[in-house]
């Protein structure tokens, strides 16, 4: 299926995230993952790697530093990221599955986070523990909520720490319109499990990875791939995430998104450059868009910061932001 938009010159314009993607290393295995992430991932950042992207990340100053995985927390050098990037005053993100948070050795993090000041993007598929332990795994749900529930004593989602939650559909369909669901969200957790957050974010699934082979073996893909075509919206052009943001591989090499990054679809024209050897002022790459694209831009469009535009309203996400959970 060739998209839509083919013949016109999507091009990057200023880079204000940067996602840092520091491998495939998780420790769950969920059925929807579009890195074919688990606990034997073994495709993850090196220190040395990580110490030249840092330095180059600290040269050019991005708006944000998003860091996700994998579990992020996973990997060793996440430590060193978030305090470097903090004391050069650069706002940080950590995508997090919430789960890892839960276990002993990575528990820890949660102070590091908010000394750090680090935003937090948790994934939480759903408010009910049928649901998302089905799509995430048994027991996840009491998991989350534990660990949402430390995170909002030490002021996450309640106080002057940012934390937002991601919905994802748990089967081939569209997320319903995120106004709604973000009330029941907020009326249920906080009903029956005194939770807050700030704001809920809903993610198309996109048909790459595993939740495509899924689709396949339930003979799902080609109406999937129908509803997400018949639902294109031109709007949402202007305001695809990867228009603000590159995502940067264990090895150091970039991509124009994260679901890219997963189909090894690299910058154009960057194949063979790494992150720190590029010069970001004379940088505005064409975006390689391909049919896994028209999950960005079905309906309001997602991103992995929400939905692109909001009913009667402009713009609402134009430098949004990009993952994996
Ligand atoms: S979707 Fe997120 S939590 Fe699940 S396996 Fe992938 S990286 Fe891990
Ligand atoms: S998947 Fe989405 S963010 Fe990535 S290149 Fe396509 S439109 Fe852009």
């Amino acid at each position: 299926m060739t998209v839509l938009w083919e013949n016109k010159d999507i091009r990057k314009a200023s880079v204000e995230t940067i996602q840092i993607n520091l491998g495939n290393r998780c420790n769950q295995r969920c059925l929807h993952c579009h890195i074919d992430a688990s606990p034997d991932g073994d495709k993850n950042m090196d220190k040395k790697t990580a110490i030249y992207v840092l330095e180059k990340l600290i040269a050019i100053t991005p708006s944000i530093v998003e860091f996700t995985g994998g579990a992020p927390e996973m990997n060793p050098n996440l430590q060193m990221f978030i305090e470097e990037l903090w004391r050069k005053g650069i706002n940080t993100a950590v995508r997090t599955n919430l789960t890892i948070l839960d276990m002993h050795d990575y528990s820890p993090m949660i102070d590091l986070y908010a000394n750090c000041k680090v935003k937090i993007i948790a994934s939480l598929p759903c408010y009910s523990k049928n649901n998302t332990d089905r799509q995430r795994g048994s027991g996840v749900f009491d998991k989350c909520i534990r660990v949402l529930q430390r995170l909002n004593a030490v002021g996450y989602g309640n106080g002057s720490l940012e934390l937002d939650l991601v919905y994802n559909p748990s089967g081939s369909y569209l997320p319903p319109p995120v106004e709604n669901l973000e009330n029941d969200y907020r009326k249920i957790l906080k009903k029956s499990y005194g939770i807050e957050f700030n704001k809920l974010i809903t993610i198309t699934n996109s048909p790459i990875g595993k939740f495509k082979m899924q689709l396949i073996n339930s003979g799902n893909f080609e109406s999937y791939m129908r509803l997400l075509a018949n639902n294109f919206n031109a709007d949402t052009l202007n305001h695809i995430m990867c228009r603000h943001l590159i995502s940067i591989d264990y090895s150091g090499y970039i991509y124009d998104c994260d679901f890219n990054l997963a189909l090894g679809i690299k910058t154009k024209g960057y194949e063979y450059t790494k992150f720190w050897e590029i010069d970001f002022n004379n940088f505005n790459p064409e975006i390689i868009c391909a049919e896994h694209c028209y999950a960005c831009t079905a309906s309001s469009g997602s991103s992995c910061n929400g939905v692109l535009l909001r009913k009667n309203d402009a713009a609402f996400n134009t430098h949004a932001d990009c993952s994996t959970c």
